[in-house]
């Protein structure tokens, strides 16, 4: 480990490096935690201050920071072999084994084909390309536009940024990809037809899907894009009815259905995928974050029978991908992706979300009984959000100041927590224990009572 005292740290943190959704001066005038080691789900950052990790590193972290299957599986692949590409001509055994491993792992999603990628963002961009490309193949040239839902976030790629739904992430980039566009996400606290019921909203953002496709030309349109349960827009999980609705109307217009499970896949909702959760099966997943468990950036597109099938069945240059990355199915990644897979289902981690997130939502339930700032309470496994308002009559959003101070009192108190906007984000790795959601959730307390 470099050896620097913690002034230093703190003193450079921002001197020399812009951080990711960051103001680069708040950076400068409110200094981030650093953190520096980490054990089981518990951080330890350079004072020697130790909390427990409510994120999960970023929705990544699933089976905690102490995997040494995983290590050792990385270690032995720097050893055999540290990096070969698999663009034509070249494969790995890691990248062969993977592709195999995941075809078993997602055939309950239909999901037959895998593409590398080095991350979110680069699986939403490749299952964009795959999409357009696919109808293509198929002679329908106009169908290159996206849908997609408001409040979705998509990656920060030129084509996740157009089909995200949330201004913070596309206003300062745009003119972004042409022919994107939004329908309301089934968010019940706050949606434009000021409906409450979570069925009567999905019907209602079902049927302005509906209407989009036809105000656009069904045949114009290549894909729509979701997050079984929105994650980064506040965890919006939809009514159980709302997914399948969509998959009918895709299908009923020969648009294809792409499953953003960046952060679902892998356990988070309590269902190994968002989309078997809803009994989806998309066309293409994106699939990324926990597959490695933070251990390696890396990621994929899992790619449908119906959709291979067009590819491999054409034999003119529409059918040849003309997309990769230097570190596609880098065989690092794939190692530490092998890895975790077995990890992931000795630890019964989809059951363990499920159990524990059933614990955390009733505690964050709890904690808007008590607390006027909690608006709303929302949740699926394991993500789970508060959303903080100032006034709950008028739902006006809590201010900077006040949910500063519930993360640096509940971080004092020992839990690291998440604020986006006026939310607070759980998404703590899928081993913690119910001891661990009793002190996540004494944390908060601490800091709702703080800033109330
Ligand atoms: N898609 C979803 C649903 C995400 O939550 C994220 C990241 O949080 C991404 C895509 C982008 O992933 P990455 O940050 O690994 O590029």
């Amino acid at each position: 480990m470099i050896a620097h005292d913690s002034n230093f740290l703190k003193e450079n943190n921002a001197r020399h490096m812009w951080h990711p959704m960051a103001h680069p001066a708040e950076m400068i005038a409110h200094p981030p935690k650093v953190v520096m080691a980490a054990e089981g789900v518990t951080l330890t950052d350079v004072d020697g201050h130790r909390t427990i990790d409510a994120v999960g590193g970023l929705w990544n972290v699933n089976l905690g920071y102490s995997c040494d299957p995983v290590k050792a599986a990385i270690t032995a692949q720097l050893d055999a072999l540290p990096y070969y590409s698999a663009f034509r001509g070249t494969s790995t055994g890691p990248a062969i084994e993977l592709s195999y491993r995941l075809a078993d792992w997602f055939a309950p999603d239909g999901m037959v084909r895998s593409f590398f990628t080095s991350g979110g963002s680069d699986s939403v961009e490749t299952a964009l390309r795959l999409a357009r490309q696919y109808h293509k193949i198929r002679g329908d040239r106009d169908r290159t536009k996206f849908l997609s839902l408001k409040k979705g976030y998509h990656g920060t790629h030129m084509g996740g940024a157009s089909v995200n739904g949330n201004a913070n992430f596309r206003r300062n980039y745009e003119p972004l990809l042409p022919g994107c566009f939004h329908i309301p996400a089934p968010y019940t606290y706050r949606n434009p037809f000021n409906e409450t019921d979570p069925e009567r909203l999905a019907g209602l953002c079902a049927r302005a899907l509906e209407d989009e496709i036809a105000f656009q030309g069904a045949d114009t349109v290549a894909a729509f894009i979701m997050e079984p349960v929105l994650g980064a827009g506040g965890v919006i999980p939809p009514h159980a009815s709302f997914m399948p609705k969509v998959r009918e109307i895709c299908d009923r217009y020969g648009i294809l259905l792409i499953a953003d499970e960046v952060i679902t896949a892998f356990g988070r909702t309590g269902g190994w995928t968002g989309s078997r959760l809803w009994g989806v099966t998309p066309d293409l997943m994106c699939i990324a974050k926990a597959i490695t468990n933070g251990y390696f950036p890396f990621g994929a597109v899992m790619i449908s029978e119906t959709v291979a099938d067009a590819f491999e069945s054409n034999h003119d240059a529409f059918g040849s991908i003309g997309h990769g990355y230097t570190y596609s199915a880098h065989p690092v990644g794939c190692a530490a992706a092998l890895a975790c897979l077995p990890e992931m289902d000795k630890a019964d981690l989809a059951g363990n979300a499920a159990r524990r997130g059933t614990e955390l939502l009733a505690a964050a339930q709890a904690l808007k009984d008590r607390h006027a700032l909690v608006g709303d309470v929302r949740g699926k496994g394991l993500m789970v959000a508060l959303e903080l308002v100032s006034d709950r009559e008028t739902k006006t959003p809590v201010d900077k100041a006040t949910i500063g101070t519930v993360f640096e009192t509940a971080y004092g108190a020992g839990v690291m927590i998440r604020v986006s906007g006026p939310n607070i984000i759980l998404s703590p790795p899928l081993v913690i224990t119910a001891e661990d959601v009793g002190t996540i959730a004494a944390g908060l307390d601490a800091g709702l009572t703080a800033a109330g």
